[in-house]
């Protein structure tokens, strides 16, 4: 029996990970749920799956919960975080927060020895090759959830690292792929958050909408699997049945193909390195055809060139680039910038950063600080606001 935390337990990815939990009660035992603020879902949680130990971000949503569900012991803010991330009752660690606030809840699991399965992918975007140095030195294991990088991991079981020529990373293409430049320029609100795959939340579907997902993608797997950046590939598959592509030095390809279902990933990140039958739907290959891939637009989606360019600058330009991207979406997603000032905004933010190539805990905590501010400032000055 693996016993399992899970911070962001509200979130998609969450909420999924619940899924699978109660799917295999012979295996996996809830024992610490956190959330950020959502108390009638959280209680639900509680009621439905009784785990030992529960922690709320916020401080009155907290006592809220208490008073609801009668439980004196609610934990709180970034102690209540790292308390459930490094429990001795806990095996294995989900992180499914989009927030950095999870990076020093995630450091200490991993310096705890314990199994973490990442759903964040900025944390290593801001903190990869700090993370992965920490992984090795406590000898414990990493296993990514989002699916490209499960794909990833799974073609790359039993190959070794100089047998690898290149990794691709699909992409859907997100909700803006199919529409004409001029159609793109007018997008609205409703066509941004419609993703044509995947249901997901806010934040990721705006990358997914400007391909600053990708981008985030190629850097959180060059540091997850410690391939040089020159290896990686970005292609458009609108299909999204493939979610990833090794090719090794012989020509050989080895691709990953399922249904676009995150219960599949998470599952195999909860399991590995066994691998448990599921019961949720298949994907037919005479169904699933046919099947297209294409380079992406660098021109009209300038975030993924954005985040190429800041992958090539180095570790702290990682950092900034997620810090201004973060909170310009958030200001997208609150009506106070346009969605073209999005790339802008980060531009503008990368343009004032003098890059460092392995910044410390610290420095990063920084540097996406003043990017967040910097960004904010910026922000003052488009015309919604
Ligand atoms: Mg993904």
């Amino acid at each position: 029996m693996k016993r399992v935390v899970v911070l962001g337990s509200t979130g998609s990815i969450g909420r999924n990970t619940l899924e699978v939990i109660a799917t295999h009660p012979d295996r996996l035992q809830l024992v610490g749920i956190a959330a950020r603020s959502r108390i009638e879902l959280l209680a639900q949680q509680l009621e439905r799956f009784n785990p030992r130990f529960v922690s709320v971000w916020e401080a009155a949503r907290a006592r809220e919960l208490s008073q609801r569900t009668g439980r004196p012991d609610v934990l709180t803010g970034a102690e209540g975080l790292t308390t459930l991330a490094a429990h001795p009752d806990a095996d294995l660690v989900v992180i499914a927060t989009s927030g950095r606030e999870a990076l020093l809840p995630l450091v200490a699991a991993i310096q705890a020895g314990k199994r973490i399965a990442l759903a964040s992918k900025e944390l290593l975007v801001m903190a990869g090759p700090l993370l992965m140095r920490l992984v090795r030195e406590h000898g414990t294991t990493l296993v990514p959830i989002d699916s490209e990088h499960a794909a990833l991991f799974q073609c790359l079981q039993g190959v070794a690292p100089g047998q690898i020529e290149r990794l691709t990373i699909t992409g859907s293409g997100g909700p803006l792929w199919s529409l004409l430049p001029s159609e793109r320029a007018a997008v609205t609100r409703e066509q941004v958050l419609a993703h044509p795959k995947w249901r997901m939340g806010p934040k990721i579907t705006v990358d997914s909408a400007t391909l600053m997902n990708k981008g985030l993608e190629v850097i959180e797997a060059r540091w997850l699997f410690g391939i040089p950046l020159e290896r990686f590939q970005v292609v458009i598959h609108p299909e999204a049945a493939v979610h990833a592509v090794v090719e090794l030095t012989d020509g050989t390809m080895l691709a990953q193909l399922s249904p676009c279902d995150m219960r599949l990933p998470i599952q195999y990140a909860l399991s590995f390195p066994e691998r448990w039958g599921s019961p949720w739907p298949r994907l037919r290959l005479t169904e699933a055809g046919p099947l297209h891939f294409a380079e992406p637009d660098l021109e009209q989606f300038p975030c993924l060139r954005l985040a190429l360019d800041a992958a090539a600058a180095g570790g702290s330009a990682c950092v900034a680039l997620n810090a201004a991207n973060d909170t310009a979406v958030h200001a997208y997603l609150e009506d106070h910038i346009a969605f073209a000032d999005i790339p802008r905004l980060i531009a503008e933010t990368l343009e004032q950063h003098a890059p460092v190539a392995e910044p410390s805990l610290d420095g990063i905590l920084a540097i996406d600080a003043w990017a967040r501010a910097t960004t904010q400032e910026r922000i003052q000055t488009c015309s919604l606001h």
